[in-house]
C-alpha cells in the first residue's frame, strides 16, 4: 500500500493526513494555533507557530501510521510525496536569509487596508483588476497586505528590492520551510487570490505589481499545482520526500470532491459555505460579482499541463447560524442538536431567518444589511425559527447556485457537499428541494486535505489520471429533490421578499 501525506494549513489549525492509495483516511494529526487581534479589524498569525504546528502534525501523523501499519512508532513507513493545501490570501514576508518572518502574517479576514481599497476603487482601478484576476478588489485578498507590510515594517521596502525579503502565501511559507530554502514557489490556485496574477496568462502581471508597488524579486515562482516541486529535507520526516501537489483550500476541496468537469460544483458547508464550479478551460467573467479563479493546473485534463478555471461563490453564516442560536439565543445546547428540533415542524409557518448579521455577500452584496427575522405570528415557535435557520443556509446557497448557473451558462445536474454541516440531512434534503437538483455526499468527506493528496499522488504516478480518481469518489448519500418545480420557485421568491427587508438596515 502506498501513502500520501496531505497538510492542511487551516486558519484555526494545522493538521496532517495521510492517505492510502484508495483515498482512504490512514492517519490524522491536528494542532491548533493562536489568533493575534492586535486592533479591532485586524487578524494576524504568527508565520512561526503555523510552520512548528504543522511540522509537528506531519510528524506525528507520519508516527501513527507506522504504528497502525506495524505496531511501531519507529518503523517509518515510506511516503509517496506531498501535498499541501492551505488557507488563502493570508500574507507572509520572510527574510531569505534566515528563513524567518518580518513581520506576523496578515490574515485574510484582516480589514486593516479596506481604506487603501476604497482609494483604489475611487481611482477607478477594479474593472481592471477584475479583467486580469477574476477579482473583486477588496481588502480580503493579498496584494494591499504585501503593499501594507512593505511600507510599515522598517527598512522592508528597501530590503525587498535589493531581493532580501520574500513574499508567499502560507502555501510558499510551507514549501520554503520543508525545502530549507531551496523552493520558493507557489502554484495558480493560491497565485490567483493574490491580486497580483493574471489568470489569463497565469504569470506575475506587471501593470498591477505597478499599481500596489510590488517589487517582482519578492515573488514566489508559479508551477502547477500538480507535478514535482522539490523535496522536504530528510531531517523532517526522517526521509526526504516530494513535495508534488499544491492548492488552495476550497480549490483542492473541488479537487477531492472529484469535479473535473465543466458544470460540476461542490459547496463546503463550515462557518460559511463556499461554493464552486468548474467551468472548464475557460475562465467565465462573472456578471453577479462571484468570483473567477484557477481552480488548478495540472495534468488531469490529459497531459497538456491544462488550466481548470472556477466560479466562486460564498455565504458568510451558514453554520454560523447554527453557532448563533446555540451560544446568542441559547436554543439548542450543541450544533447537531438542530435537526431534530426542526425536524419537529413540517415547515417554518412562512417565517423567515435572514441571517445577514454581517451583511449579504453574493449575489445581494448589501453590506448593510442586517439579521431579520420575519414573519413571526403568536403560534411561532423556537422549532419554527430552527428550521427557518437551517433553510437560510439552503436558501443562501440556492441563490449562488443561481448566480452560478446565471453566469455560466451551464445547467448543473447536481451538487456534491462536504463541510460539518452537511452531516445534517435535514439540510441536505431541504437544499436539494430548494435547488431542483440531487445533493450528493461522498463517504470521504475530508475533501479538502484529500484533493491535495490526489494532486500529488498524480504527478508521482500513485493514480494514473482523473478517471481513475472520480471512480473512487464513492457516495454516501444522494438526496433527490421532492419539491415540484412551482413550489420551488414560490419558496425561493418568498425568500427573496424575506430579504429585501433585510437589506440596508444599517446607518453606517
Ligand atoms: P469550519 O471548517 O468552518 O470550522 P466545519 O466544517 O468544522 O467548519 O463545520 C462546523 C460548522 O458546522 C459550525 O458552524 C457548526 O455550527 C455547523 N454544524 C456542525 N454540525 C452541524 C449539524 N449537524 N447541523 C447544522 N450545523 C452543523
Amino acid at each position: 500500500m502506498r501513502y500520501l501525506l496531505a497538510l492542511d494549513q487551516g486558519t484555526t489549525s494545522s493538521r496532517a493526513i495521510a492517505f492510502d492509495e484508495r483515498g482512504q483516511v490512514a492517519a490524522l494529526a491536528q494542532r491548533e494555533f493562536a489568533q493575534h487581534f492586535p486592533q479591532p479589524g485586524w487578524v494576524e498569525h504568527d508565520a512561526g507557530e503555523i510552520w512548528a504546528t504543522q511540522l509537528a502534525v506531519a510528524r506525528e501523523c507520519v508516527q501513527k501510521l507506522a504504528i497502525a501499519r506495524s505496531g511501531q512508532a519507529q518503523r517509518a513507513i515510506a511516503i509517496e510525496a506531498i501535498g499541501i493545501t492551505n488557507q488563502r490570501e493570508t500574507t507572509v514576508l520572510w527574510e531569505r536569509a534566515t528563513g524567518q518572518p518580518v513581520a506576523r502574517a496578515i490574515v485574510w479576514q484582516d480589514r486593516r487596508t479596506t481604506a487603501r481599497c476604497d482609494r483604489l476603487w475611487r481611482q477607478g482601478k477594479a474593472g481592471l483588476i477584475q479583467r486580469k484576476t477574476g477579482l473583486v478588489l477588496d481588502a480580503y485578498f493579498s496584494a494591499t497586505k504585501l503593499e501594507w507590510l512593505l511600507e510599515q515594517v522598517p527598512g522592508a521596502r528597501a530590503r525587498a528590492e535589493a531581493g532580501e525579503l520574500a513574499f508567499g502565501t502560507v502555501d510558499s511559507w510551507l514549501i520554503w520551510q520543508l525545502t530549507q530554502g531551496r523552493v520558493h514557489a507557489t502554484d495558480p490556485s493560491n497565485a490567483a487570490r493574490t491580486l497580483l496574477m493574471n489568470i489569463h496568462t497565469l504569470d506575475w502581471d506587471d501593470e498591477l505589481l505597478a499599481l500596489f508597488h510590488i517589487p517582482r524579486a519578492v515573488l514566489p515562482r508559479i508551477v502547477p499545482s500538480s507535478g514535482l516541486l522539490g523535496e522536504a529535507a530528510p531531517e523532517w520526516l526522517g526521509a526526504a520526500v516530494p513535495i508534488a501537489g499544491v492548492a488552495g483550500d476550497q480549490q483542492a476541496a473541488t479537487f477531492g470532491q472529484a469535479c473535473f468537469a465543466p458544470g460540476m460544483a461542490k459547496n463546503t458547508y463550515g462557518t460559511g459555505c463556499f461554493m464552486l464550479m468548474n467551468t472548464g478551460t475557460q475562465a467565465v467573467a462573472s456578471r453577479n460579482r462571484l468570483l473567477t479563479t484557477v481552480g488548478w493546473q495540472g495534468p488531469v485534463e490529459a497531459a497538456r499541463q491544462r488550466t481548470a478555471y472556477c466560479l466562486e461563490g460564498s455565504v458568510f453564516m451558514a453554520g454560523a447560524t447554527v453557532q448563533w442560536l446555540r451560544d446568542g439565543l441559547q436554543m439548542i445546547r450543541s450544533a447537531p442538536e438542530i435537526e431534530a428540533l426542526a425536524a419537529s415542524v413540517p415547515d417554518t409557518g412562512d417565517v423567515h431567518l435572514v441571517p445577514a448579521f454581517a451583511g449579504l455577500g453574493a449575489p445581494d452584496w448589501d453590506g448593510r444589511a442586517r439579521g431579520t427575522l420575519v414573519g413571526l405570528t403568536r403560534g411561532s415557535t423556537r422549532a419554527h425559527i430552527a428550521r427557518a435557520a437551517l433553510e437560510a443556509i439552503a436558501l443562501q446557497s440556492a441563490d449562488l447556485f443561481g448566480a452560478m448557473v446565471r453566469d455560466a451558462g451551464i445547467q448543473l445536474t447536481e451538487l456534491r457537499v462536504d463541510g460539518g454541516a452537511s452531516r445534517n440531512d435535514l439540510l441536505m434534503q431541504m437544499q436539494a428541494d430548494l435547488l431542483g437538483v440531487p445533493v450528493v455526499r461522498p463517504r470521504v468527506t475530508e475533501t479538502t486535505a484529500l484533493g491535495a493528496a490526489y494532486l500529488a499522488g498524480l504527478a508521482t504516478g500513485v493514480w494514473s489520471g482523473a478517471d481513475e480518481i472520480a471512480a473512487q469518489w464513492a457516495v454516501d448519500r444522494r438526496f433527490e429533490p421532492q419539491l415540484a418545480e412551482p413550489a420551488r420557485r414560490a419558496r425561493v421568491a418568498r425568500w427573496r421578499e424575506a430579504v429585501a427587508r433585510a437589506r440596508g438596515w444599517a446607518k453606517k
